[in-house]
């Protein structure tokens, strides 16, 4: 399938590293104008935007926290001055604290869920009173299928995955109407930073759970994202799109 998104315009959060820039590689690729997102590693940033000249200008990198409201607030206003419209919003950007819950610091539940599941509202709300008035979008939230297996150690990122997946179903009924659909992908284990602090024993003994014994790639996920996000799969939404190897 060869996706087309010219004249289209994306936000992916967290999309300088990892799982996001392999989500924006892939739209700029399909002719899309990109403005892909960070927190804090310019470096990576920097880093992208300069591999990103072969767009010719259709990639824009921000830097801003999306658990901070105000901060979101100031970022679609900038949004709003610099670009005509945006169609597409990718709720990629997360981070992971683990330990078990007996022990779990107060600031690392805090931490997570307010990146992973508050910063997925801060984000939709702007959006979604955008596209509304637009009457066509597409959001996209990247959540994880340990949000129903639960895995020790990670009770707060499992919690903020399945709230993810909750305000999925929910939204997309808000919006239905105004040709705008709400979707998730879940990808299984992806080889990038965001899993190289695990002990190698661990890594294998995930490997070891994947029906195809390998992990899976950015590309893998990004051509899910594109699936959903393009307009042909308007009768798509409040759906969880797996990409796992057969988890
Ligand atoms: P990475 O750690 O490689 O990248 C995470 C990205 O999120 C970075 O760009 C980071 O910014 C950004 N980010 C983190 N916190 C914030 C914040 N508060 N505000 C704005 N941006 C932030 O992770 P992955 O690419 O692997 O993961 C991407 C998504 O996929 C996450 O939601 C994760 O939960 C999910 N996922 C990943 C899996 C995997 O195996 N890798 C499996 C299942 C789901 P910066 O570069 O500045 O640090």
């Amino acid at each position: 399938m060869n996706f087309n998104f010219k004249d289209q315009t994306v936000i992916v959060t967290g999309g300088t590293r990892g799982i996001g820039k392999g989500v924006a590689e892939a739209f700029l690729q399909a002719g899309a104008k990109v403005i892909a997102t960070y927190r804090s590693d310019a470096n990576a940033a920097q880093d992208f935007l300069e591999s990103g000249e072969q767009y010719e200008g259709r990639l824009t990198v921000r830097q801003f926290d999306v658990s901070e409201h105000n901060e979101v607030v100031a970022f679609f206003r900038y949004v709003e001055e610099n670009f005509e419209h945006f169609e597409i919003l990718v709720n990629n950007s997360g981070i992971r604290r683990d330990s078990v819950v007996g022990m779990m610091p107060v600031d690392d539940w805090n931490d997570v869920i307010r990146t992973n599941l508050t910063g997925t509202y801060h984000m939709s709300k702007i959006a979604v009173q955008h596209l509304m008035r637009q009457k066509y979008g597409r959001i996209i939230n990247i959540t994880s299928p340990i949000s129903r297996f639960g895995f020790p150690g990670q009770a707060n990122y499992a919690a903020s995955k399945a709230g993810q997946e909750a305000f999925t179903r929910s939204l997309s009924k808000e919006v239905a109407s105004r040709n705008i659909t709400v979707n998730c992908v879940s990808p299984g284990f992806i080889d990038t930073d965001f899993i190289a602090d695990l002990p190698d024993d661990q890594k294998q003994q995930y490997l070891s759970q994947v029906p195809m014994k390998r992990f899976g790639t950015v590309e893998e996920v990004a051509r899910a994202v594109l699936f959903l996000a393009d307009r042909d799969s308007a009768y798509v939404s409040g759906a969880v799109l797996e990409i796992t190897g057969g988890l």
